[in-house]
């Protein structure tokens, strides 16, 4: 497709700026659930953040939580019990819950949050049903508090960086997008492999990175899912919850959206974005750090240099600047209410076997709030 003189650049360097407040007005948090995410992804996010500060931690394991407040320079009765969760009320200097648990019960704490007047952050995926996501999104709304669906994709500058290139027209009209996000894990006993905890299997933790990120960068809402889903027979991990899915989303424009995800190959997590004028490749796509973006048009290919900043920290402070300002986040309840939609949809399509219709939505980002403001970009 490239021209014989296409040149071969490193055309643009960008970088994302998180703002630095100081310590005493940024948003205060408590985080509920204290796993790996949060020891190896969110305590250094917080460290690195420049408008959230971590106050307080809710655990079910008290012992471990105190030894990890100890290091992070948190006071003893900074530790909440789950049970005692309601005593965060008294706690002005904790302004918003950062919700880390099992898919099942983002619901409950979210709920319980909104009755005590906390903003709520709550990981992918909002839920496990519609019907659960759409009453979280109902009892934020009623308590006058903030609810975002933490996802990390629509913060980072490489996506930001596709997400232009496409709707700024440099690919022509867009035609198909190929995703991949599969691995190995989990082992037998996690939690991911149990229903009533995870509400389904690849589709809800990984595939759903497939699905938010076509919609995040066309922007559109897919009007028909076709899927099937494959666990390997014998395999005693997939009792419960599926390993693999394929779907295919269509969009109003007539864009395309391949996508599989698994628990069963080894690491792979790429997209291709094909339009009638170039393409673009994300490899990796999904992983916390060391993704690449390269493009190749009839006029170049070239590698767009990003420099990387914490994808957490993105996201976490995205949302404390709307707890300061007010505003509705990028990524609100209502988005991850419609990845929860055309989930159901996905696993309905695969159980009758035939495409499963959407409602017919016209226009851009239509549950998404306030624009990300902390990614500046400047020609290298
Ligand atoms: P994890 O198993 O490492 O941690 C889960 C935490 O919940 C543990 O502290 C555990 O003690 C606690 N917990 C409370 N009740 C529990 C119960 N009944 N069963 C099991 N654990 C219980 O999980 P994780 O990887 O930290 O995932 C937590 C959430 O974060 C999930 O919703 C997951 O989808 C999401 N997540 C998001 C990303 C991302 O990139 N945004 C990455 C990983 C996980």
């Amino acid at each position: 497709m490239t021209s014989p003189d296409a040149t071969h650049s490193d055309a643009i360097q960008t970088q994302a700026r998180l703002p630095v407040l100081p310590p005493h007005v940024r948003v205060g948090y408590a985080v509920i659930g204290l796993g790996e995410l949060t020891e190896e992804q969110l305590y250094p996010a917080f460290h690195l953040s420049g408008q959230s500060r971590l106050c307080a931690l809710v655990t079910g394991n008290r012992e471990k939580a105190l030894e990890q407040a100890e290091l992070l320079g948190l006071r003893p009765q900074d530790v909440y019990d789950y049970d005692h969760f309601e005593e965060l009320k008294d706690r002005p200097d904790v302004q918003a819950v950062f919700i880390v648990l099992p898919n099942s019960l983002h619901r409950e704490y979210t709920e319980r949050a909104a009755r005590i007047g906390k903003h709520v952050l709550c990981e992918k995926p909002l839920s496990v049903s519609v019907a659960d996501a759409e009453a979280m999104v109902l009892a934020c709304k009623a308590a006058g508090v903030l609810l975002m669906t933490a996802y990390r994709i629509q913060y980072t500058p490489h996506h930001q960086a596709a997400r232009e290139l496409i709707q700024g027209g440099t690919l022509g009209k867009v035609k198909m997008m190929a995703a991949i996000d599969v691995q190995t894990e989990p082992n037998e006993g996690q939690w991911r492999l149990k229903r009533d905890l995870a509400g389904g299997g690849s589709l809800l933790d990984v595939g759903l990175y497939c699905l938010n990120t076509a919609r995040y960068l066309s922007g559109e809402e897919p009007y028909e899912v076709f899927a099937y889903t494959h666990s390997t027979p014998g395999d005693e991990r997939f009792g419960e919850v599926e390993e693999s899915v394929s779907f295919t989303l269509r969009f109003p424009s007539g864009l395309i959206s391949s996508n599989f995800c698994s628990y069963g190959t080894s690491k792979h997590r790429s997209l291709r974005v094909l339009g009638e004028k170039g393409n673009l490749l994300l490899d990796p796509a999904f992983d916390y750090t060391s993704l690449r973006l390269m493009v190749d048009t009839e006029t170049e290919v070239r590698e767009t240099l990003i420099r990387e900043t914490d994808q957490f920290a993105l996201e976490l402070d995205h949302f404390s600047g709307c707890v300061l300002s007010g505003e509705a986040p990028f990524t609100p309840g209502e988005e991850g209410v419609q990845d929860q939609r055309i989930m159901e949809a996905i696993y309905r399509s695969a159980r009758e076997g035939r495409p499963v219709q959407l409602e017919r939505l016209e226009g851009r980002d239509l549950f998404r709030g306030k624009k990300p403001a902390q990614i500046e970009r400047e020609r290298a």
